[in-house]
């Protein structure tokens, strides 16, 4: 089957890749195992000089690069460059860090001395997504790497010249072949690659339904797996919060990417009197954005990703409607060709309609008005996701209360949750497990190994 880009602004076909076949595939991962061997025993310095020179590639190449991203799923041009940067960013801070965080680390024990060291595993097959396609690779390709473990990535079939491009780079500074090995599949070959006894670690960031599938495949091989989720994180304004700086995070945190983000404020819940004055801002804010081409510097809506995300986003939100939500703005397709479709604000979304349960991955918010902070917190937590939240608040001591209470794995105070690399991601419930990034984001795929000196 051939893995197509198409570029959504007009839905025109741009390349075409052939899948890689059985053979092709055998002799990768022959290639990636004999480059392990090797990786494992070479020092953690020389290691770092190679991601340095990826970090510094990506950004000389940003421009380049960015279009591509812009190119295969849309994003706004700027924001595709700041992802370029960002990613750069990903993979200079775990050459900087990784030595720290691969210390020894002693315990404390009466009788004699014992540590934990932590050492590679081997070849770790990571599954990626498109809505970041450079950003969601670093993330795990940086720190596996410095562990002294090796990558294979099948990224999303929408952007393959990205998942090229990034195979490209790491030759290019000077990564022996094997260290970092791009796989043109199909999804429905991954569950047989977790057989193989090379790959010893699976890493998905997805939907629910292809980490539910990619989880079965590590279970049933009895391999570690790491899932970034789906999400549909509340958005939480207190009535003392700073009304300007919420409004601005709301419109940042749900409509950046298109609202394509796993971590978008997918669901703004309002405390009493200030809901309505939130809402009317909020709305102003969004009407009248730019609709164009996503290349432009000066559009501030672009097309989804795919005419497929715009259909889906187009039912979601019908559906929703029909069962009594209203529609403040939006709710349709924008008229014209492209992947295209209005930002949308929903209200009076109850449970048991679509809005209210299902992640909606496109530019819809879903707004709520609630009586006080317990009710803030039961309609936060009654979701089956648990990935992020804001809580929204000029009393810092109250909104950490909030935050602790609420069912997610990471929550900003006064800010839209947004990815760095010094700070832990990953979720809860349906959200997934694991985490990336940080210092725990270098922990999952090595070996605790315990040393004991008597
Ligand atoms: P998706 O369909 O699950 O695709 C993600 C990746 O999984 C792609 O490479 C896809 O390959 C592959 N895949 C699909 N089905 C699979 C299966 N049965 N077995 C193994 N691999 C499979 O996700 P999407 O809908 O494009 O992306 C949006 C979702 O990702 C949202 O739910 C979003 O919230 C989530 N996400 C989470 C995070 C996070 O860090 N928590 C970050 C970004 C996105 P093909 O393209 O070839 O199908």
């Amino acid at each position: 089957m051939a893995i197509k880009t198409i570029n959504p602004y007009n839905n025109k076909e741009i390349k075409s890749f052939e899948e890689f076949s059985e053979e092709a595939v055998e002799k990768k991962i022959a290639q990636a195992d004999k480059t392990y061997q090797k990786w494992k025993t070479i020092a953690i310095k020389q290691r770092a000089e190679l991601l340095m020179n990826v970090a510094s590639i990506f950004r000389k190449r940003k421009e380049e690069l960015a279009k591509l991203i812009t190119l295969e799923m849309g994003k706004l041009i700027a924001q595709s460059e700041a992802e370029v940067e960002m990613c750069a960013s990903v993979y200079e801070y775990y050459a900087k860090n990784a030595a720290d965080f691969l210390e020894d680390k002693p315990i404390e024990i009466k009788d004699g001395k014992a540590f934990v060291r932590y050492t590679p595993i081997g070849i770790i097959l990571a599954v990626e997504p498109w809505n970041y396609p450079y950003n969601q690779v670093a993330r795990v390709a940086a720190p596996n790497i410095m562990a002294g473990n090796v990558i294979m990535v099948k990224h999303a079939s929408n952007v393959p010249q990205c998942a090229a491009a990034i195979e490209e780079i790491f030759r290019e500074a000077g990564a022996e072949d094997g260290i970092y090995t791009n796989l043109f599949l199909s999804s429905s070959r991954i569950a047989k690659l977790a057989e193989d006894p090379r790959i010893v670690g699976l890493s998905l960031t997805g939907s629910e339904k292809a980490g539910a599938s990619l989880a079965e495949a590590a279970g049933k091989n009895l391999k570690k797996s790491v899932l970034e989720l789906g999400g549909s994180d509340p958005f939480i304004i207190l009535e003392d919060a700073d009304l300007e700086k919420a409004v601005k995070n709301a419109v940042k945190g749900r409509f950046g990417n298109m609202g394509q983000a796993c971590t978008s404020s997918k669901r703004i819940i309002a405390v009493g009197k200030i809901a309505d004055e939130f809402l009317e801002k909020f709305k102003e804010k969004v009407t009248g954005l730019k609709v164009g081409d996503p290349m432009e510097r000066d559009t501030e809506v672009g097309p989804l990703s795919s005419e497929e995300a715009a259909q889906k986003i187009e039912k979601q939100v019908n559906d929703t409607v029909k069962s009594g939500a209203k529609l403040v703005l939006g709710g349709k397709r924008i008229d014209r060709e492209g992947a295209f479709y209005e930002p949308t604000i929903l209200t009076d979304i109850k449970p048991g309609m679509v809005a209210y349960h299902e992640e909606i991955f496109g530019p819809v918010a879903s707004f709520y008005k609630v009586k006080d902070e317990k009710e803030a917190i039961a309609l936060a937590n009654d979701s089956t996701f648990g990935l992020g939240g804001s809580v929204f608040s000029e009393n810092i001591d109250r909104a950490v209360e909030v935050a602790s209470q609420i069912e997610t794995g990471m929550v900003f105070i006064n800010e839209h949750v947004a990815s760095r690399p010094d700070l832990p991601f990953g979720g809860t419930k349906r959200s997934g497990y694991g985490r990336e990034l940080s210092e725990l984001g270098i922990e999952e795929f090595v070996n605790k190994k315990l040393i004991r000196i008597s």
